[in-house]
């Protein structure tokens, strides 16, 4: 099996309004290299004062107490797992409700964490999860529910914290779209327990390789997943636990601090600024169905998505026409290969199996321009008429 990224970055290369826009991110990163050259020679290459540095400054953004830096978003959501339960050996497998519309790296960090994936449906309005499902899902062996903010819209979290009080249940956000997304001002890693962001290359805050990062309130919390990221070293000869390695590297908390520093409020307004003019410009096609914004809701924009009369072919249409429209994703959680060993089937989550049928997403990020927009705007007008 090869690689496939390097012949996905090719292709999307061709077109002329892209998804991928990683040259034009760091056109100039002289600023960055002058910092990363002080680690260098320091060879302050683990745990590096630049992980403390930076762990303080996000903690200090989204307004938690605490934020450990790790390896990935992937591993944030791993080893919150982990760490939530650190001490209990259950009898069966606790179970994780969460959304089947959603990328893979939930479900699987739900799967190797040794927990098993309780999909409950997602509503339309929003593409997250519905609260109203999730209640039916509990067993005695709920313990965790894992709201994703989809596209980098919080989901209803009064009701889901409502629920998990009632059941005396911990809540994970999945926060990895949803970097300085907010609901009556308050962001995204708030709600839950812990919140856990990603610092991928595509995501809003983008590192030159892999990072992710935990925001919690609780010291018990942050001081086990400190632990488990590192060995379960105390010192350097103590072990406390059998953990893993996942730390975010030092080199990449350089750039998430410069990035945190001087680019992601001009990255997610710019966001913004974009989603509002596809509003405007296809707010009144009756062929498609775009979220209805909620003013106390801080969108971010992760992905600009919406449902689409006809969606195959408008996706086809735009991109001969040289833009880069994706599907996020084709196919729910709950109908991959990897999912068949839980047994769900087509028709299990009717909303999330409607939503990869229809939905579609449009370039939106920082240096997509306006009249691009407006281009995309007239496309999909000429499309349908
Ligand atoms: C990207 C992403 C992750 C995983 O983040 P990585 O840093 O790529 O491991 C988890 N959940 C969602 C919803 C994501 O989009």
């Amino acid at each position: 099996m090869t690689n496939f990224y390097p012949a996905q970055y090719n292709k999307d290369g061709l077109l002329d309004i892209r998804h991928n826009y990683l040259q034009e991110q760091f056109k100039d990163s002289s600023e960055i290299f002058k910092l990363i050259e002080q680690v260098v020679r320091m060879g302050d290459f683990t745990l590096g004062s630049s992980v403390d540095q930076f762990e303080v400054n996000f903690a200090n953004k989204i307004g938690t107490k605490y934020a450990v830096g790790v390896g990935s978003g992937t591993d944030a959501i791993f080893l919150t797992l982990k760490a939530i339960n650190i001490n209990q050996n259950f009898i069966a497998k606790p179970e994780v409700i969460t959304s089947p519309f959603t990328f893979y790296a939930t479900i699987g960090a739900i799967s190797t964490a040794d927990y098993v994936p309780v999909f409950s449906d997602i509503s339309l309005d929003d593409f997250n999860i519905d609260p109203n499902g999730i209640e039916d899902k509990i067993t005695e062996n709920t313990k965790v529910i894992l709201p994703v903010h989809w596209a980098g819209r919080i989901c209803r979290m009064t009701e889901i914290k409502n629920i998990a009080n009632k059941y005396n249940l911990n809540v994970i956000e999945d926060a990895c779209h949803a970097i300085l997304a907010s609901n009556d001002g308050i962001m995204a890693g708030n709600f839950g327990d812990a919140g856990c962001f990603s610092f991928h290359p595509l995501k809003n805050l983008n590192v030159w390789g892999d990072g992710g990062i935990v925001v919690t309130d609780s010291k018990e919390l942050s001081e086990n997943l400190k632990l488990l990221r590192n060995h379960g070293l105390i010192d350097r000869d103590t072990c406390s636990l059998f953990g893993y390695n996942s730390r975010l590297d030092t080199i990449q908390a350089v750039i998430a601090n410069y990035l945190l520093q001087n680019r992601i409020d001009f990255i997610t307004n710019a966001r913004i600024k974009n989603s509002q003019i596809y509003d405007e410009g296809l707010g009144d096609l009756k062929y498609l169905r775009i979220p209805k914004r909620k003013p106390n809701l801080k969108e971010v924009f992760h992905l600009y998505t919406f449902l689409a009369e006809d969606r195959n072919n408008l996706a086809k249409y735009l991109i001969k026409n040289k833009v880069d429209a994706k599907i996020h994703y084709p196919k729910p959680m709950h109908l991959q290969p990897a999912a068949a060993k839980y047994g769900y089937g087509k028709g299990d989550f009717p909303m999330a199996e409607y939503a990869s049928e229809n939905i579609i997403s449009l370039p939106v990020h920082e240096f997509v321009k306006a009249d691009q927009i407006n281009q995309i705007v007239d496309l999909i007008n000429r499309f349908y008429s």
